[in-house]
């Protein structure tokens, strides 16, 4: 546990099993300014402050095109979270609730998500508006946001359509 990990009145916490059961892999890493979970923005805005995500070799060819986008949708390990939590008390707020009516950044799996704006590439790095976790998150992946000329889920029995 560390700093930010007491329990406040009213939480819950459990006894799991220790996580283990799925393999996620770092793609990258998210440079903000925020060293301190207190710093950070509850949710990022897209006007907030220039954030990078640099990406690791072998990913840095899969960010080709990615320039035609504006808004990215970004997922990330909160890697310093509390995992047990099944009733919590968030800051300024005495009504506890389950995790899953919240998006506290204590889960059992703690994926964060943000839609960003996308400033520029710079090589392997893509700047951003938008985040709100600590210098040095883990990245697990990037998607462009959905837009209207984006695909579409099929109806049933209809033919696939040949958008990217
Ligand atoms: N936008 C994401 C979402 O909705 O899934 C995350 C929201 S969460 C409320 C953001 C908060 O998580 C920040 O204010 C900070 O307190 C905390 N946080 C940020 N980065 C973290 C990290 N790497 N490990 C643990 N907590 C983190």
């Amino acid at each position: 546990m560390s700093e930010g990990d007491d329990i406040r009145p009213g939480e819950v916490a459990v006894e799991a099993e220790p996580p283990g059961d799925a393999s996620l892999r770092f793609i990258g890493r998210i440079r903000t300014p925020w060293r301190e979970r207190a710093e950070c923005p509850r949710q990022g805005r897209q006007d907030g402050p220039e954030c990078r995500i640099e990406i690791f070799e072998p990913w840095i060819a899969a960010l080709d095109g990615i320039e035609a986008f504006g808004t990215l949708e970004i997922l990330y390990w909160l890697d310093r979270a509390r995992r047990d939590l099944v009733r919590q008390s968030p800051r300024n707020d005495t009504r506890t609730r389950g995790t899953f009516a919240l998006r506290s950044p204590v889960r059992p799996n703690p994926i964060g998500t943000a839609m960003v704006r996308l400033v520029r590439r710079e090589g392997p790095r893509l700047v951003v508006r938008g985040l709100d976790c600590l210098d040095g998150t883990p990245l697990l992946d990037i998607k462009p946001d959905r837009c209207p000329y984006g695909p579409k889920a099929t109806p049933e029995g209809a033919e696939v359509s040949a958008a990217p």
